[in-house]
């Protein structure tokens, strides 16, 4: 065989197979060095859904005449200096130019502050024109045209103009809400425009979030910040009654670098277990920051993998922030939902025009029809007065403890529809809804319950013997005291085994090799094993579930009490296992509103 050296377009058409995967990698790489550039305005311009036509204008430092031929040769980039380990750009690898104009027709015009005029150069399938003289404003504008065409291979797998469009989209917004204080622009023939202008920069990014993510967001979000080791975090996620069927809006960005990784999307899922049902996602934007040298970009490419020191610090900030965001905002769901509630009763009223904001969304609570006849009759009185709501009417609330009245939820004053307990504060109405109630402080009450000694455990009559990799057996190993705890008992069995003794009781019959296996997987990826918790946490909801009063049992008044009681005194009681609030709030203000009283 005789072995070649590859043509250097041939090297750049190979490295674009994973730099230039579709025309939204194009724009994200554009983009990327606009912003290295120290842009203000970015521009971009898109036809066929970026295959015909691609353009993105900057008004960056520019490039000066005589660097061009720098810009678009391999392996050239004026971002890294001698120190692999401290990226603080979102390039640096010098390939971007390269590949693009290997597989397409790239024009780069460019001109800086101090050069005399513009320049232009021009690569077509990886051949590259001399530098002319052009006119051009200060800054840079790099134009694509018939991306792929000199790798016909490649054309073929890219989807309709308008699934490519759209990843455009979802890609400038991806990056832009790292970066506020630019003003990006999107139009083109094959799209909606979008236009994010720049936004003040408070240090909470808020406003560009709800220009990406939409004022839903920003009005359902609570905002969370935390730092451990050297480890920032601070970010916007939902609180559990606002989700999503998938993880899309979910934006993490390390460094200011938007990043796709297993590690947060783990994290995101395990803070939002208790609060969210497992097939719905929370939206959320998180920002990281770090010392450069704790967290490897040069993992892939695309830069948008990495690789922390420390996951396991990661993952717990993470876990930590968001829980302890969502239990401060127990009480907000409530108002949400009132809100909500409002609006519906309202709009029976007048019927509006435009509907409700929140279509399209779960969760958020709201009547399907006004006060009826069937809320009248189904009415129980519950006090011994015999008098209920028609005898607070005589009596006005002088006869109600004053203390009780002052606690968060209450006091309750009846059952209504055999589920809703009715209960009055000083200036507000609450309705709890009794079983989503009860459900929730059974599953926290079994929690703590589990959680504060070792599970009981399932001795199995012959050890179990799984067969690992190494490094798989050994990380199992490593875990052995912490798997006890839930009891789950293993040992080493000479290299590449493992033997399993004893299984968590609570998890029943179990496949010991499969739980084994995936537990490695997880300690692999992300150096924790919580997948075996998250497991124990699921069936202690299904207990609660099963475990809690239903609807349709009449509770006394000292049973409704207690629950009140109970519920300000467990966090995140606010919302049920699946996500709901488990209570509304309406204010005594608004009700007035509502009989037009204000
Ligand atoms: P990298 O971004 O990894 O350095 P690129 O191939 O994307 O590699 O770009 C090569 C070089 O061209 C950059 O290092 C930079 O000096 C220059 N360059 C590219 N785009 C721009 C731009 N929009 N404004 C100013 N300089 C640019
Ligand atoms: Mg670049």
């Amino acid at each position: 065989m005789l072995i070649r050296q590859l043509t250097e377009t041939m090297i750049n058409q190979i490295a674009a197979g994973e730099v230039i995967e579709r025309p939204a990698s194009v724009v994200k790489e554009l983009v990327e060095n606009a912003l290295d550039a120290g842009a203000s305005r970015i521009e971009i311009a898109t036809a066929g859904g970026g295959l015909t036509l691609l353009r993105v204008t900057d008004d960056g430092c520019g490039i000066a005449a005589d660097e061009l031929p720098l810009a678009v040769a391999r392996h050239c980039t004026s971002k890294l200096g001698d120190d692999i380990n401290d990226i603080r750009s979102l390039g640096f690898r010098g390939e971007a130019l390269p590949s693009i104009g290997s597989v397409a027709r790239l024009a780069l015009r460019s001109r800086t502050a101090d050069g005399d005029g513009g320049a232009e150069i021009l690569v077509e399938a990886g051949r590259v024109s001399p530098v002319r003289p052009v006119a051009a404003n200060r800054g840079t504008t790099v134009e694509v045209r018939d991306l792929f065409f000199a790798t016909p291979a490649r054309l073929k797998f890219m989807r309709n103009e308008r699934a490519e469009a759209a990843a455009i989209s979802e890609t400038v917004k991806r990056i832009a809400v790292a970066f506020p204080s630019v003003r990006f622009t999107l139009s083109g023939t094959d799209r909606t425009a979008l236009d994010l202008s720049a936004t003040e920069e408070d240090g909470t990014f808020i406003r560009r979030i709800g220009q990406v993510l939409g004022r839903d967001f920003t009005e359902n979000s609570i905002p969370i910040e935390a730092e451990r080791e050297g480890v920032q975090l601070f970010g916007h996620v939902s609180i559990p009654s606002y989700s999503r069927g998938n993880a899309l809006q979910q934006y993490a960005y390390v460094n200011g670098r938007p990043i796709r990784d297993k590690l947060i999307a783990g994290a995101i899922r395990g803070a939002y277990m208790d609060a969210l049902p497992r097939d719905r996602h929370a939206v959320a934007v998180l920002f990281l920051s770090l010392d450069p040298a704790l967290v490897d970009v040069n993992v892939h490419p695309s830069k948008a993998d990495v690789r922390f020191r420390d996951p396991g610090l990661v993952r717990g900030l993470i876990v930590g922030a968001i829980r302890e965001a969502l239990s401060r905002q127990g009480l907000r769901s409530a108002t949400t939902g009132a809100a909500a509630m409002l609006e519906a009763f309202r709009a029976a009223a007048a019927p509006r025009p435009n509907g409700s904001h929140h279509a399209g969304w779960s969760a958020v609570t709201s009547p399907s029809r006004p006060l009826d006849a069937g809320f009248a009759e189904g009415v129980q009185t519950m006090f011994d007065t015999g008098a209920g709501i028609s005898g607070d009417t005589r009596a006005g609330t002088a006869e109600l403890p004053a203390e009780a009245l002052r606690a968060p939820l209450g006091v309750a004053r009846a059952q209504v529809h055999q589920n809703y307990i009715v209960a009055q504060t000083e200036d507000s109405l609450i309705i709890v809804d009794q079983h989503a109630a009860h459900e929730r402080l059974v599953y926290e009450s079994l929690k703590q319950a589990i959680h504060s000694r070792p599970l009981p455990s399932q001795m199995l009559l012959l050890p179990e013997i799984v067969d690992l990799p190494e490094e798989d057996a050994e990380r199992i190993a490593a875990h052995a005291e912490f798997f006890r705890r839930f009891g789950l008992g293993l040992e080493r069995f000479g290299p590449g085994a493992i033997a399993v003794r004893e299984t968590p009781a609570m998890l029943g019959k179990t496949d010991a090799a499969e739980l084994v296996r995936d537990l490695a997987d997880e300690i692999a990826e992300d150096d924790t094993a919580n997948s075996l918790k998250e497991r124990i946490d699921r069936i202690a909801a299904t207990m609660a579930c099963h475990g809690s009063v239903r609807s349709g049992r009449r509770l006394q008044a000292e049973e409704m009490n207690a629950l009140l009681r109970q519920m300000e005194a467990t966090p995140g009681s606010g919302t049920c296992n699946h996500g709901r609030p488990t209570y509304i709030e309406l204010k005594l203000a608004d009700i007035e509103r509502l009989f037009g009283r204000r």
